[in-house]
């Protein structure tokens, strides 16, 4: 058993945090032997429980749950930042060029041990992430991501027309390939699978009922995808499924719509559209700073929790423009006040912060329900992924933070002004990262 002396930060529901200001974070390991929260509170009324026990004090730091990213593609770390005329063309442009380099798996290993370290340092400790449709691309990224000891997921890419040689694969193979992918590496420690068709008009209706009677083969396999990003592409999507009620409808007439399944930007959305997500128990993966970037519209907030439907953050690199949550948090705040095109709206600062923890590992199902593992926060039984926050990290925070009268306004210097700098140390399953940092 370890513990830890510092402010922790917690969550009780999507609107409310918990803060201890001296508080008290005992991890050991569970039945599974997976190392876990035994305790957490009140460092003067926990210590007494746990005599000789080694603690270590962080005077002046927060310990808080990882982050969870919804929605990031690893081969896209070397498209940030790349300029473009909106979504269809930076595909062309950028993103299918890089991502044919993926074949070669010495290649893809060297990208995607950057992306996970990159991550990180950003306090990350668990995504939902897109590979290529190079099998080996996904190998890569499961390998590195097992020997750093994370929950992570990801899949092979599904692409079978309207793609360039190089990254379009063919339907038959895709879907042999992808079940092959399932056997070799979904529940193998704590990694997990995701079928992932890039988005509809991308596969044929062949490759996305084959997708789909895999999702129901698996039901424990995620599924992850694209949705109603950009009014081109929803014209381009209606105009090859003109048989489904929507672009989002298309998802679910090919069985790709379940818990479990995770859909980057639903920005335009009719309430028939909402009503389908809430009745599946799909989740909306909210990639703001990648919407802004690409100037593709803004995620009604409203709308979402009028209906009542799952959502967490992402960033969408490389169409999203930083790994940091911080900078994601913000730009989801920017989003929720636009009020032209839909209702604007303040989210409260814990309410951005649930969404990148424990409100997109509710979205992943990974929140303890029914037995499965519970991560995004750090109340007893969650998994000991966490980070250590230093609200001192640059001079303007350490001024604005020492101001701070509540919890919101502490939380919302940290989004507004923070970066991987406020990051310290980032533990996974437990340890920190990376181990020769440990002290
Ligand atoms: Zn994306």
């Amino acid at each position: 058993m370890k513990a830890y002396r510092a402010a922790i930060l917690r969550f009780a529901d999507d609107r409310t945090a918990l803060y201890e200001e001296d508080g008290l974070l005992v991890i050991g390991p569970d039945a599974q032997g997976q190392p876990v929260v035994r305790a957490v509170g009140p460092y003067r009324e926990l210590v007494d429980r746990f005599p000789g026990l080694s603690i270590t004090h962080f005077p002046g730091r927060i310990l808080a749950p990882g982050f969870v990213d919804l929605h990031i593609h690893c081969p896209q770390t070397d498209v940030i930042g790349s300029p473009a005329e909106g979504l269809l063309p930076w595909l062309e442009n950028y993103t299918f060029p890089h991502e044919s380099r993926f074949h070669d798996g010495e290649y893809a290993t060297e990208v995607a041990s950057f992306f996970l370290d990159e991550l990180l340092r950003h306090g990350v400790t668990t995504a939902l992430a897109f590979a290529t449709s190079h099998p080996s691309s996904v190998d890569a990224l499961f390998q590195q991501a097992q020997q750093r000891r994370l929950r992570f997921i990801t899949g092979k890419v599904l692409q079978d027309r309207f793609s360039p040689d190089g990254v379009r694969d063919q339907t038959e193979q895709s879907l042999i390939d992808t079940e092959a992918l399932i056997q070799r590496w979904h529940g193998v420690d704590r990694l997990g699978y995701a079928i992932t068709p890039r988005f509809a008009p991308t596969s044929t209706p062949e490759q996305l009922r084959g997708a789909g009677e895999l999702a129901a083969r698996y039901p424990q396999v995620w599924v992850q995808s694209h949705v109603a990003e950009n009014l081109a592409e929803i014209a381009w999507a209606r105009e090859l499924f003109p048989q489904s009620r929507s672009y989002l409808a298309t998802y679910a007439d090919f069985g790709l719509m379940r818990d479990r399944s995770v859909y980057a930007h639903c920005i335009h959305f009719d309430d028939d559209d909402r009503a389908l997500m809430r009745e599946t128990g799909a989740a909306a993966a909210v990639s703001p700073t990648s919407n802004l970037f690409l100037g593709s519209g803004f995620f009604d907030y409203q709308g979402a929790d009028r209906v009542g439907y799952r959502y967490g953050l992402a960033s969408d690199v490389g169409g999203g423009t930083s790994f940091s949550p911080f900078h994601t948090m913000l730009a989801a705040y920017y989003v929720g006040r636009e009020g032209q095109t839909k209702p604007g709206l303040s989210l409260s600062p814990q309410h951005l912060w649930w969404q990148h923890t424990a409100g997109a590992a509710a979205a992943l199902g990974l929140a303890g329900e029914q037995g499965a593992p519970s991560i995004g926060n750090l109340n007893p039984g969650c998994e000991a992924d966490f980070v250590l926050l230093n609200p001192q990290a640059t001079p303007l925070l350490a001024r604005k933070t020492a101001q701070a009268r509540n919890l919101d306004e502490l939380l919302f210097s940290l989004i507004v002004l923070g970066d991987d700098r406020v990051i310290e140390r980032t533990a996974v399953a437990g340890q920190w990262w990376p181990a020769q940092a440990a002290g």
